[in-house]
């Protein structure tokens, strides 16, 4: 039997396991569509390259399984692909052009709102989508009126006490973070005896960081031998796992507010200054 799609997340929240009926017949006041984008790029010598699409799934696998059964929250079919170009130097390595990954997130957007949804989504496990996803939700928030919403786990799962100072400020690809997640959810696919350490040199400027204050424009392999930037030798399931429980719980949360979010009740009427 094709075992794929087991468990609560894939059997009750993917919306394309619904008939086109079901799908027109839902509500779609308070629904909420969740679109998973990954990538397909090198993390290293010790990762598999989809890395990133394999976090996108485990952790919204874990973090549906905690919704209420009525929640009204439905997650779309991943794209594994994203915006890759600055790991083209590594084997492995396969990248949509901003133009494509925009013209996909767009094309699946209007398809939604031809559908009659009002909330999507952007659910985000790549950095380097991220800037192109912040443009592309406000085109489809023009385009096609729909309530876009971003987020990429990282910024919701308190991970800071878990990691050093080091891989806080520069643990950004493969290092601590990423190869406990993938100890948890795949440690089979995890190459323990490769596992490095490999930090940039940039810790004594002032101003100039790699996705902080002022930047400068990298590829991996400017900044990186290995191709990871981090530590993954201190990496551990447990690690892992106490991440993913973490992300699931302040997600699952999210996703409800998201749910109930009206940007219609946003505006305030104006307070005119006294005469
Ligand atoms: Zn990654």
């Amino acid at each position: 039997m094709f075992q794929r799609y087991e468990g609560t997340a894939w059997e009750e929240r993917l919306l394309t396991r619904l008939s086109s009926r079901e799908v027109g017949d839902m509500p779609k006041d308070d629904a909420l569509v969740v679109l998973p984008l990954g990538a397909v790029e090198q993390h290293g010598p010790h990762l598999p390259v989809m890395t990133d699409a394999l976090i996108g799934e485990g952790v919204l696998t874990r973090t549906m399984e905690r919704l209420p059964p009525d929640s009204n929250i439905w997650l779309l079919p991943p794209v594994s692909y994203g915006k890759s170009n600055e790991h083209l130097d590594f084997p492995g390595t396969i990248s949509l052009s901003a133009a494509t990954l925009h013209g996909i997130l767009c094309d699946i957007a209007f398809s939604l709102h031809k559908s009659g949804f009002r909330r999507l989504l952007l659910f985000n496990t790549h950095g380097g989508n991220a800037d192109l996803f912040n443009v592309a939700a406000r085109e489809i928030r023009l385009s096609t009126g729909l309530m876009v919403f971003y987020v990429s786990p990282g910024s919701v799962g308190a991970v800071s006490d878990l990691i050093s100072e080091e891989e806080r400020e520069f643990g950004i690809h493969g290092g601590d973070v990423e190869t406990s997640l993938v100890m948890a959810i795949k440690p089979n696919w995890v190459h323990d005896e490769l596992r490095a350490a490999e930090m940039p040199d940039v810790a004594r400027y002032r101003y100039l960081t790699l996705e902080g204050k002022i930047r400068f424009a990298w590829v991996m392999s400017d900044i990186s031998e290995s191709g990871i930037a981090g530590d993954a030798t201190r990496a551990t399931a447990e690690k892992g796992e106490l991440i993913l429980d973490r992300i699931a719980d302040a997600l699952s949360e999210a996703l409800l507010e998201i749910r109930m979010f009206d940007i219609s009740a946003v505006k305030k009427k104006a307070a005119l200054s006294p005469q």
